[in-house]
């Protein structure tokens, strides 16, 4: 049988490949670490998990992450049986022991009879007489002659966003005299926020520091790349206005200070970062400030005085294509049929979703070379409500990258059954899981997938 070609051995390309040979097809995974490196990876192993070590939720009756990972593992997922060998205790969250998980996943590839690793930078796309069956799987950090191809091949003409990520901090760090927990006006359990106020005199302080702080150099790629709407490094906020800050992510409404009588100014939100409640990050926070300058400048916030970080704020790209315009149901795209795309580039976002578009452009590359027929798995899995979102059910002006979310499942209508009442928001979900999981089990006995390995 003809080989198939998957291009990027990240999260998405890795579960590709495996899928691929397991259904008795050779495959040849491209990746291009190990000859040239990317700006948020480490190491040369594949897999690799560039930031959180969580898959997040585990919960499959409650939560449209842990759906996912039950569906994927419904799937023989290589990504989901890698993490439960490498598990770390997380409560309800699936983590793992980063390096020993992306080790894993490596040597099962490697070990795999049918799978040959090259390590090169793929730097176009490829006809369909060089491949005919072709997956790409470049992640968010697509190298940028691989880039400029899709570009050219799609008539687009910006691939490219920033993505920023906040600062995270110890919790232990925290001034707890000065700090206090509380959800702005008691939403949610009413103390998921760690909250630490500041007077008028502080806040022009910090607004000051923030637009003279030193930021970290552009790279020639960053030049003409549009920010994220919501994503807006918290010193280009600073930069628009005094008070756009105290109108955004630092308003000191809906919040009482049990420490103090006075009204704050303005007030800094942290929200949990890990499963464990031991991590916090600074809310709107995202931000290019060097380093150092990062440490200096937010020791000053009340209550962060001895804060400890564990991870430094940055900027990084999120390169994805505008899938709902350019790719058919299958992945597969539309002005180039022996290309399939998968993973964070085809705008779905983080590792689970990515793993799991891995997952099924391998399985529709591996049937079309067997010559069988697969259907799309049905919008009210999770798989197929992440699938149908990307390539047809969000509207291709407006895209932007897309967690799994019960919003993306059809709604549950009529009544509780058990109660004879309306759904209540809670009941809703386990309605929508119980439905994904029966829906899914019918679609894998119509298309002969229940013996799968
Ligand atoms: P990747 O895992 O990045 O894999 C793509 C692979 O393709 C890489 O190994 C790369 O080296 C290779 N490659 C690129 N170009 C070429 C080429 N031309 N030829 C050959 N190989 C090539 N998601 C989360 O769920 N949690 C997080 O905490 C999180 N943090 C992130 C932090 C950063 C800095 C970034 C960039 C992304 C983050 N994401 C996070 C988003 C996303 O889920 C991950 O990036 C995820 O790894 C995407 O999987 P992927 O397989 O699509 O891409």
């Amino acid at each position: 049988i003809k080989e198939i070609h998957v291009v990027g051995g990240g999260l998405a390309g890795s579960e590709a490949a495996w899928q691929i040979a397991n259904q008795g097809i050779p495959v040849v995974l491209h990746e291009m670490r190990g000859v040239k490196k990317t700006d948020a990876h480490i190491t040369e192993g594949l897999a690799e998990l560039v930031c959180s070590n969580s898959f997040r939720s585990d919960d499959h009756e409650n939560n449209a992450v842990g759906l996912l990972h039950y569906e994927m593992r419904a799937l023989n997922s290589l990504i989901m049986d890698a993490a439960e060998r490498n598990r770390i205790p997380a409560g309800s969250a699936l983590a793992v022991a980063r390096e020993a998980f992306s080790e894993d996943v490596q040597k099962s590839l490697e070990d795999h009879p049918l799978i040959t690793i090259c390590r090169e930078e793929i730097e176009h796309l490829p006809s369909a007489e060089e491949w005919d069956n072709v997956i790409i799987a470049t992640g968010p950090l697509t190298s940028d002659a691989l880039s400029q191809s899709i570009l050219k091949a799609t008539g687009e003409d910006k691939l490219a966003f920033f993505d920023a990520i906040a600062p995270i901090i110890y919790k232990e760090t925290i001034d707890f005299e000065k700090a206090w927990f509380q959800s702005r006006y008691d939403k949610g359990d009413g103390k998921d926020y760690i909250n630490l106020p500041l007077n008028e005199a502080q806040y022009d302080a910090l607004i000051a520091d923030l637009t003279d702080s030193e930021k970290a150099d552009y790279k020639e790629w960053e030049k003409d790349t549009p920010y994220f709407d919501g994503c807006m490094p918290v010193e280009v906020m600073a930069e628009r206005g005094h008070e756009t800050l105290r109108f955004g992510p630092m308003k000191p409404v809906g919040l009482t200070n049990p420490h103090s009588e006075d009204q704050p100014h303005a007030v800094v939100q942290l929200r949990q970062d890990n499963a464990l409640g031991t991590l916090y990050n600074i809310v709107g926070f995202q931000t290019k400030m060097k380093w150092g300058a990062q440490k200096e400048v937010f020791r000053k916030i009340p209550g962060l005085e001895k804060a400890e970080f564990a991870r430094l704020g940055g900027l990084h790209r999120n390169t994805f294509i505008n899938s709902p315009k350019l790719l058919d149901a299958t992945l597969k795209l539309k002005s180039k049929e022996s290309i399939r795309f998968a993973g964070q580039i085809t705008g779905v976002e983080g590792y689970v979703e990515s793993a799991a578009m891995g997952l099924l452009a391998g399985r529709f590359a591996a049937a079309e070379r067997n010559s069988k027929t697969l259907s799309i798995p049905p919008i009210e899995t999770a798989f197929g409500a992440l699938m149908h979102h990307i390539t047809g059910g969000a509207d291709a002006k407006t895209f932007q990258p897309m967690n799994i979310n019960f919003g993306l499942m059809p709604d549950i209508i009529g009544k509780n059954p058990e109660t004879g009442r309306k759904y209540k928001k809670a009941e809703r979900k386990v309605a929508k899981t119980v439905r994904a999981k029966e829906a899914l089990m019918k679609w894998l006995q119509d298309n002969d997938l229940t013996q799968i390995h």
